[in-house]
């Protein structure tokens, strides 16, 4: 088992061999998951300690964030989500976001795909961001199907109300994949796509234990594309993947210098 402090020469080795990596890549995907999210402060929503672990006013997160619960009991949903999902601004992208910002403006990256929904991404600058979980960005009457932008509907959350619709009064509902939702199959398939004929797949503070995101890299791997893992925890792909580190911020520190 490799040491928990990685020494400073062994980094460098492997960090050449990233920037190797990635500057020879023709079609690099990446994978971001809470791991990167947590770099800014953003509580892990689903990990060991993650808040859906929490119980709230007795209830379950999971079963809170569920698509029954949030049709039967609109205003304790959104007195949940408050405080979690729209006070957004308080957060801000790192280097992650930063660097893989700057990658894909110098070409060296394809597409974003996160688990995330915190839009952090976007916020960096980068712009083929594809949200598996979706986000708040977008919301849609339950009703008539009008959408809403975030901005629109967080002032009314954080003010304790449940958003209705302007034109026919429905309830609103952000574009978040609640449980009892399905993934959006169009994304799911160009995902599929993207990763099985990806030359790099780099996977960013993900333990890649939920689906879609362990399947991902694994297509990657069958393609014959190489998968670099950035994550503080193992995964079950540490031993197929080309390099591994444990560190996000070391490692995205040295690309954002490298980039300078
Ligand atoms: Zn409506």
């Amino acid at each position: 088992m490799e040491d928990d402090l990685e020494s400073e020469e062994s980094f460098q080795e492997k960090f050449s061999k990233l920037w190797l990596l990635i500057k020879e890549s023709k079609s690099t995907t990446v994978f971001t998951g809470a791991g990167v999210s947590t770099m800014s402060g953003i509580p892990d929503f689903r990990g060991p300690h993650g808040v859906y672990n929490d119980p709230w006013q007795g209830m379950s997160v999971e079963e809170i964030i569920s698509l029954p619960f949030f049709r039967k009991n609109p205003e304790i949903f959104y007195h949940w989500a408050k405080d979690v999902w729209y006070r957004l601004e308080n957060y801000q992208p790192n280097v992650v976001h930063r660097v893989i910002s700057q990658l894909e403006q110098r070409k060296f990256i394809k597409g974003i795909y996160t688990q995330n929904i915190d839009m952090l991404h976007q916020r960096a600058g980068s712009k083929n961001v594809y949200e598996i979980h979706g986000s708040p960005a977008v919301h849609h009457c339950t009703k008539c199907n009008k959408s809403y932008t975030y901005s629109e509907i967080a002032p009314i959350v954080v003010r304790g109300e449940v958003p209705k619709c302007k034109v026919c009064g429905g309830v609103i509902k952000p574009d978040i994949v609640l449980y009892g939702e399905s993934l959006n199959s169009q994304l799911l398939e160009k995902a599929w796509d993207e990763f099985a004929h990806c030359n790099l797949c780099l996977v960013l503070g993900s333990s890649l234990t939920v689906q879609p995101a362990a399947s991902l890299p694994v297509l990657a791997l069958r393609g014959g594309g190489k998968v670099v893992i950035v994550n503080a925890q193992q995964t079950s792909l540490d031993a197929s993947a080309e390099l591994h580190f444990k560190d996000l911020k070391q490692v995205f520190e040295a690309l954002e210098k490298k980039l300078k």
